[in-house]
């Protein structure tokens, strides 16, 4: 294992980690529903991704019936 020769100062360190935070997301509109969302990836609420719905919701799916 490689051992560190010299002392990081506390300075040094945070000169380091001055670029380590973490920046905020930015979030797009829905379309559809005017939800936030991910740019790029489907709406989470209402599951379109521009003008077509892609992924079917729980609540329009019936479970008893694709159950067979
Ligand atoms: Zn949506």
């Amino acid at each position: 294992m490689a051992v560190q020769q010299n002392r990081v100062t506390r300075s040094r360190r945070n000169m380091r980690r001055a670029h380590d935070a973490l920046v905020a997301a930015n979030p797009n509109e829905c379309t559809n529903c005017g939800e936030l969302k991910r740019p790029h990836h489907v709406c989470p609420s209402c599951g379109h991704y521009g003008d077509r719905e892609v992924v079917a919701q729980t609540g329009a799916v019936d479970l008893e019936d694709d159950a067979a």
